[in-house]
């Protein structure tokens, strides 16, 4: 029985799991009115609701906290102060229940948990508010192919919704806008296996002002940036001869990526796996889920041995747990 916690960043997340089966996954995002999270805010904010969540997580998953064997704690890669805020709790815990904890990195386990969905050997697309990466296994870790050189495709889509005066999270209203919407030319960058939104976000900027139609920014913003990450995702793939890809990340809800994903699948005769949306953003399960296989291979820490790792690179985790 495996209790895991998600605290990287805005979101608190408490879920239990057990083989594999996800008996309880709850959550509670830090949100603000204006502007994006501010680290010790959100990291207040979890430590204020830890203990409530923690309790609600047992209740649904109908199980005593004695039964716990190890807690799984998304200790990297993330924002310090929530990262300390998770660790703190956990270790209350682990301490007073007498059990390990298994630290997870975030990414990876945005990837595993499509291993639950019957993908064995995937490259991760994993497209988040603050992280954009292409992720696969290769010679004993879980490498980075391809990567957005300056800000991640979530928050690239948030800063241009703030811009046009949409709000926070602007992604699930510029995909509603992008339905009305038709093409225009936008800067479409790749450099070798990277991306980046830099010059698609001054450019959206610059035609905002000129008065061209939201709804064809928002069209023409997710036909370029998710054409660009299907491009990348799939040159991974064809690197590595892997036949299956999975999704990750907040910005992976967004249906149209799917569709694009799905395509380019069906096209070279590879196999989509795209979590449901409760297991694509942020999420505790997931980090129990690989909590579970990694203290199962052995690897788990004492209370107080455990550290947080705020840059941990996906690269720098040694996978002992795959053969
Ligand atoms: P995460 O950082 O993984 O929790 O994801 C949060 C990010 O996902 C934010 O930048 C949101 O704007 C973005 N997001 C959520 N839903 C959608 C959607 N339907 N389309 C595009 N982006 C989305
Ligand atoms: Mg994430």
């Amino acid at each position: 029985m495996i209790l895991g916690i998600e605290c990287t960043a805005h979101t608190f997340g408490v879920s239990v799991v057990n083989k594999g089966k996800i008996l309880a996954n709850i959550r509670d995002m830090y949100k603000t009115d204006k502007g994006g999270i501010i680290p010790i805010e959100a990291s207040k904010h979890h430590t204020e609701i830890a203990e409530k969540l923690y309790g609600e997580a047992l209740n649904v998953a109908g199980v005593k906290e004695e039964k716990i064997d190890a807690i799984a704690l998304s200790n990297a890669p993330g924002l310090a102060p929530c990262l300390l805020a998770g660790m703190k709790f956990a270790k209350e815990k682990a301490s007073g229940l007498k059990i390990p904890i298994v630290p997870v990195n975030h990414c990876i386990a945005h990837l595993e948990i499509g291993r639950s969905l019957g993908s064995k050997d995937p490259v991760l697309l994993y497209a988040s508010g603050a992280n954009t990466q292409i992720i696969a296994y290769a010679a004993g870790k879980y490498r980075v192919f391809g990567e957005t050189l300056d800000i991640g495709v979530g928050n690239f889509i948030d800063k241009f919704a703030r811009y046009t005066g949409l709000g926070f999270p602007g992604g699930p209203r510029i995909e509603e806008l992008a339905k009305k919407g038709k093409y225009i030319e936008l800067p479409y960058s790749i450099k070798g296996m990277d991306v980046s939104f830099s010059g698609m976000q001054t450019k959206l900027q610059q035609l905002f002002d000129q008065a061209i139609s939201l709804a064809d920014l928002a069209f023409s913003l997710q036909e370029t940036a998710f054409a660009m990450l299907v491009e990348s995702s799939e040159r991974a793939m064809a690197h590595t001869g892997k036949k299956e890809l999975v999704l990750g990340g907040g910005v992976a809800c967004n249906s149209r990526l799917q569709e694009m994903c799905k395509i380019m699948c069906k096209e070279r005769g590879a196999k989509f796996y795209c979590p449901e949306n409760s297991l694509l953003t942020d999420n505790g399960a997931m980090i129990a889920y690989l909590g579970e296989i990694m203290f199962n291979s052995g690897i788990k820490q004492k209370a107080e041995e455990v550290d947080i790792r705020s840059r941990e690179r996906t690269d720098d985790v040694q996978v002992k747990w795959r053969k």
